[in-house]
């Protein structure tokens, strides 16, 4: 199944609309899964600034 990238957060999914934050900008290409389980304890998630756990593409295009 296709997954979409939200262009604001990142976060993957396969609705139209972003679980995360209700935004239906998203995008087919994207690159870099990322797996974030504890955004407190991630590198990662802090750069992007993620806060909620879940998959997110590194790069949105
Ligand atoms: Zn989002």
């Amino acid at each position: 199944m296709k997954e979409f990238a939200c262009r604001k957060c990142h976060m993957l999914t396969t609705e139209k609309r972003c679980p995360n934050d209700g935004s239906n900008e998203l995008s087919d290409e994207w690159s870099g899964l990322i797996i974030v389980l504890d955004p407190k304890k991630s590198q990662v998630a802090k750069t992007l600034n993620i806060t909620v756990p879940g998959r997110y593409a590194l790069k949105v295009s």
